[in-house]
C-alpha cells in the first residue's frame, strides 16, 4: 500500500490537551510517567491556570483531560475546571482513585464534569503492587460506586504491562460488570518512574494489541474501547477504513502541559516545546521545530520512516524516544519489521 494523502488533514492547533495539574499524588507507582509525588514550587498558580485555559480555547483546543500527580489534591481545582466550563470546553479528570468524598463527587457532577477517569491496573494483585499501595484497588471500586451514585460518569484508564497482560479479557468482563462504560487500554511506555521491567516485551505487543482490537469489536455499543493510536489500523479493518485515521497524535492532534506550564507532544513524550510562561501557547505550538517534525511522516527514520503505512500509523512516537531518544526513529514495537520487504513495503 502507497502513502495516503492525509496530510492535509493534521490539525493545526491540538484538539485534546493534557493538563498536569499538580505534581503531587498520593501513590508512588512504579509506571508513573509524570514522577509525580511532592507538589513542585513553580506549579502554576490559580491565574496561571485559568490564562492557560483562555489561550487553549482561544487557539482552539476543544477537550481538556486534567492529570497529574492527583489533580483532586489542587485546592483551586474546581475554580479552574468552573473556568474551563465557562470558556465551552469539555474537559475530564483523571484521578488514582483513592478517595472520593460523597460531597466531593455531588459537587463534580453539578460542576459539569464530563468524565471522571480513575486508574485501574488489572485486578486487585496487579494494581495494587503496581501502584504499591496495599488496599487500593479496593478504595478504587469504591470511588467508582460514589462517583456513580453521584451521578458522574466514570471511564478506567489501564495501563498494560507484564502484569496485567495475560488477564486483560478477564479484567475487560469484570470492569463491564461493574457498570464502566469506557475503557483505555494504554500501553506501557518506559519513561518517567516506568523502567524496562514492566515491559511485557516487544515481541509480546503484536498479539497483545490484536487482543485490544478484538476486545473493542467484542464490547461494542456496551463499552466504548481505546488504546493507542499507533498500529491499530493494522490490526482493525474499522480503523484502515476511515480516511482521516492518522495514527499517533503527538505533535498533532494531542499535547500536554506539564505543572510547571512546559508544553509537550504528548503526555509520555518528555520533549519540551518551550514554556507558556514564557510564550503563548499558540506560538510554542506553530513555531517549534519538533511539532513540525512530528506532522511531516516523511521524516521518520528506520522502518518506520521506509513504511508504506507511516501515514495511516506513524509508530508511537513516545516509545521511540523512550528507547532510542530520538522521537522520529522507528518503533520498536512493530511487527512488519519481520515482514519485510514482502507485504508492506511497496
Ligand atoms: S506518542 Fe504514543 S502515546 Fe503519544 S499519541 Fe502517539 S501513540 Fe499515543
Ligand atoms: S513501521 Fe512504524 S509506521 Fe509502519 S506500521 Fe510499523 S509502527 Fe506503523
Amino acid at each position: 500500500m502507497g502513502d495516503l494523502p492525509v496530510q492535509a488533514l493534521v490539525p493545526e492547533v491540538p484538539y485534546h490537551m493534557v493538563w498536569l495539574a499538580t505534581d503531587a499524588c498520593t501513590a508512588r507507582c512504579w509506571h508513573c510517567s509524570s514522577n509525580s509525588a511532592k507538589r513542585s514550587p513553580d506549579e502554576l498558580d490559580t491565574g496561571e491556570a485559568k490564562a492557560l485555559i483562555d489561550e487553549l480555547a482561544e487557539a482552539g483546543v476543544v477537550d481538556l483531560g486534567i492529570s497529574g500527580g492527583e489533580p483532586l489534591l489542587r485546592r483551586d481545582i474546581m475554580e479552574v475546571m468552573r473556568h474551563a466550563r465557562d470558556r465551552g470546553m469539555s474537559f475530564g479528570i483523571a484521578s488514582n482513585g483513592a478517595k472520593l468524598a460523597p460531597r466531593r463527587a455531588e459537587e463534580l457532577a453539578e460542576l459539569g464534569l464530563g468524565r471522571l477517569q480513575v486508574s485501574l491496573d488489572g485486578f486487585a494483585e496487579e494494581h495494587d503492587s503496581l501502584r504499591r499501595w496495599p488496599g487500593l484497588f479496593a478504595r478504587v471500586l469504591k470511588t467508582i460506586a460514589t462517583a456513580r451514585a453521584a451521578g458522574l460518569r466514570v471511564h478506567v484508564c489501564c495501563t498494560i504491562t507484564r502484569l496485567s497482560a495475560d488477564r486483560l479479557e478477564d479484567f475487560t468482563a469484570f470492569l463491564a460488570e461493574t457498570g464502566i462504560r469506557r475503557l483505555n487500554l494504554s500501553r506501557f511506555v518506559p519513561t518517567g518512574r516506568g523502567t524496562a521491567a514492566l515491559d511485557p516485551g516487544d515481541a509480546a505487543w503484536r498479539g497483545i494489541i490484536i487482543r485490544c482490537a478484538a476486545l473493542k469489536r467484542a464490547y461494542a455499543g456496551r463499552m466504548e474501547i481505546t488504546t493507542h493510536l499507533a498500529q491499530e489500523a493494522l490490526v482493525d479493518p474499522d480503523v484502515m477504513a476511515m480516511p482521516v485515521f492518522a495514527g499517533c497524535q503527538a505533535g498533532r492532534g494531542q499535547g500536554c502541559v506539564t505543572a510547571n506550564g512546559t508544553v509537550l507532544p504528548c503526555v509520555l513524550l518528555p520533549l519540551a516545546l518551550g514554556n507558556i510562561r514564557q510564550k503563548g501557547f499558540r506560538r510554542i505550538w506553530a513555531e517549534s521545530p519538533v511539532v513540525r517534525e512530528l506532522k511531516d511522516r516523511s521524516r521518520l527514520a528506520g522502518a518506520c520512516g521506509a513504511c508504506g503505512l507511516r501515514e495511516r500509523c506513524g509508530g508511537c512516537r513516545a516509545l521511540a524516544y523512550a528507547r532510542s531518544g530520538n522521537a522520529l526513529g522507528e518503533d520498536p514495537r512493530c511487527w512488519t519489521m519481520q515482514e519485510r520487504p514482502a507485504r508492506l513495503l511497496q
